[in-house]
Formats: structure tokens, sequence, C-alpha cells
């Protein structure tokens, strides 16, 4: 019930986007921005009009996983509105590119200024926007959560046993929300070396996820030179090429949100 009194109070921003939604992991550094900004170039790819919201105000990686031209949020003084940037047809708006150096904020303040980026943003009519949500499930991800209408829900995890653990508490915090979690993006599951496969962080805890969650999709991303590469590079691995092994497996996600 929540959701939908917030809903009915939608902000006009938020309003022209049919889908929203959130890429998530429970720790930094498993590749959650890695699969939210290729997820987005593989919808645009298949037509659709597609913006990516940045959520992660402590680490935002938008700005180095894309290279806009335009690399400053412009504000309309008139609305008070902010005016995304744009890179190959994909408008993006991240708290790196309002012009200021990394934040030291308190939590309360990060929803704020989160929730103020995504609500006044004038993204248009989208078919999705991809919300690249901050690691965890604290009070930041929840406030957001109960703000934004999401659609559907792609966590993002390596394969450790460990890992394991934080991934039943995203399901849990998405699954209480009512938010429909519809694939998990185990990362860098294994590499090819000499004609053999390696899986340096052992096997089978995303299956686990799957089966114990009803989670319907579980994709594995490979550890690819080229993924990091690509990262660093500011062209998004699915654009640079779109015939690869990647974004095969990102097509196949597309289909599912
Ligand atoms: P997060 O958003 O979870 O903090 P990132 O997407 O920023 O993680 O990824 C962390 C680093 O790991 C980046 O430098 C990224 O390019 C790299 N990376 C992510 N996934 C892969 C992969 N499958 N193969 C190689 N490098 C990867």
């Amino acid at each position: 019930p929540a959701k939908q009194i917030y809903a009915a109070q939608l902000p006009a921003g938020l309003q022209t986007i049919s889908n929203i939604i959130a890429v998530s992991s429970c720790k930094g550094g498993v590749g959650k921005s890695t699969v939210a900004v290729n997820l987005a170039y593989t919808l645009a790819g298949m037509g659709a009009r597609v913006g990516i919201f940045d959520a992660d105000v402590y680490g935002p990686s938008l700005p180095t996983m894309v290279s806009p031209e335009n690399r400053l949020l412009e504000m309309n003084p008139e609305k008070k509105t902010i005016i995304p940037t744009e890179y190959m047809g994909v408008k993006m708006v991240s708290f790196g590119f309002a012009g200021q150096g990394r934040a030291i904020m308190r939590g309360p303040m990060v929803s704020g200024v989160i929730n103020q980026l995504l609500t006044t943003t004038e993204w248009g009519e989208l078919d999705y926007l991809v919300i690249d949500m901050p690691p965890g499930t604290g009070d930041i991800q929840l406030t957001l959560c109960q703000v934004v209408p999401l659609t559907a829900a792609v966590i993002v995890t390596t394969p450790q046993k460990l890992a394991f653990i934080d991934v039943a508490k995203g399901v849990r915090m998405f699954s209480k929300l009512k938010v429909p979690c519809v694939a998990v993006v185990e990362n860098m599951c294994h590499f090819d070396a000499d004609g053999k496969r390696f899986y340096p962080f052992g096997r089978g805890s995303g299956a686990q996820v799957v089966e114990q969650f009803g989670i319907p999709h579980l994709f594995d991303l490979p550890i690819r030179p080229t993924l990091s590469a690509s990262g660093d590079s500011g062209i998004p691995e699915v654009v640079a090429d779109p015939q690869g092994e990647v974004a095969d497996i990102f097509q196949n996600l597309g289909v599912c949100v």
C-alpha cells in the first residue's frame, strides 16, 4: 500500500518512465555498475529509450564508464529541474556529473541528494530507467526503493559463499518492498586459459540463490580483461563489441527485464 501512495504522488519527472529497474549488490566492487551500464546500452540497442541513474553517491562510476561530451549536468533555472547529460542516445544523471568532489555526507543527507537528483530530473519519455543502486541494503537503499516505484530488480554478485549471505539480504529487502527480483548476475565467475576453464571463486552459490528464492534467471558473467578495459575507456563493452560473448549475455538479460 505504501508504494501505491508514493506512486500517486510521483514527481512529474518520473511519470513519463515506463519501467524502472534497480541494479543492486550488497557490497562494492562486484561489478554492479558494469552490469547497470551494459544493461542500459543493451536495452538502447534493442530500440528502447533508456536512462541511467547512478545512485552511488559515495563512489559514482558512471563518469568513468561512459564518456559523454558534456560532463556537467545543466539546470533549467526557471523550472528548477536538472537536464540529464547524454551519451550515444542514453540519458544519464550521476552525482559524478554534479561538479562537486566526492562527498562526505551522512545517510539522511545522501538520501535527500539522491531523491532530489532523481526526481527533479527532466527524464522525458523513457521505456527504461536503470538505477545503479548504492551497494548494500541500508537506509539509503530502502528510502530510494520507497520513493521510486521499481518495476524489477537485478542483483549482482560474485560466486563466493560469503556473497550468498549478502545476496539473500538483498532479495529479502526487495521482496519486502514487493519488487520482483528477475535475475541474479554472478559476475567474475570464470575465465578461460590454455583451453581450460577456471573458477577462481568456486561455483554454485548463484544456483543456490536461484533455487532458494525462486529467482527466474541466473546469468554467469566471465572475467574478461576487455570488460574492465571498456569500463575504464568510457565505451561500454556491449557498444564496443556488439557481437561478442558479453553482448550476448546482456541481450538475454535485457529480454528478461
Ligand atoms: P561495483 O559497481 O559493484 O562497485 P564495478 O562495476 O565498478 O563494481 O566494477 C569494479 C571493477 O571491476 C571495475 O574496474 C570493472 O571494470 C571491473 N569488472 C567488473 N566486472 C568485470 C568482469 N567480469 N571482468 C573484468 N573486470 C570486471
